[in-house]
């Protein structure tokens, strides 16, 4: 079972790293979690609200509450169980969002794809059904687009040439 802690907006990035550090030593410290190795969410990852986050396996969760309580830290986090699955990271920073990674990074403001050329719509790479090829179909408007790797794909100084992927008007 995969426990995701997720910390309360501080309004200042920075210290909501320091709560994240801090909870993730307490837990470890305290509680019977156990590192996934196949999970790279032990790090911490920030979600589509931009919000930092961390999981870890454990089979005791009510053990996690209880650590969270006694430490104090159950008005600057939440935890949740998670089923769902992981997702792929961002190509710039390695960030995970979700299952779906959205159009922009919220770690690192990354443009992963444009917006469907059709209808505007922000629409993740994954909301596309691939119909052949590089033709898909939007979710939203239904027109065909095409989803092409932008070229070149990197820029002079090594850094991606955003957005990675272009939505184009077949
Ligand atoms: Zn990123
Ligand atoms: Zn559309």
């Amino acid at each position: 079972m995969r426990t995701r802690i997720t910390v309360r907006p501080t309004g200042d990035r920075t210290i909501d790293l320091r709560v994240a550090a801090d909870v993730r030593r307490d837990l470890w410290a305290h509680s019977p979690v156990e590192i996934d190795p196949d999970n790279p969410l032990h790090g911490t990852h920030r979600d589509e609200q931009g919000r930092a986050y961390f999981e870890f396996s454990t089979r005791y969760p009510d053990e996690i509450t209880r650590v969270l309580r006694d430490y104090g830290h159950t008005e600057r986090v939440e935890d949740r169980q998670v089923k769902e699955p992981v997702g792929q990271a961002c190509q710039n920073c390695g960030n995970i969002v979700g299952p779906v990674f959205p159009t922009v990074c919220p770690n690192c403001d990354f443009r992963d794809i444009s917006a469907c050329s059709a209808c505007l719509h922000e629409t993740p790479r994954e909301s596309y059904t691939r119909i052949a090829g590089d033709l898909f179909r939007c979710p939203h408007c239904q027109s065909h687009v095409r989803l092409r790797f932008n070229e070149p794909m990197f820029l002079g100084d090594g850094t991606y040439n955003q957005p990675l992927v272009v939505v184009a008007q077949v």
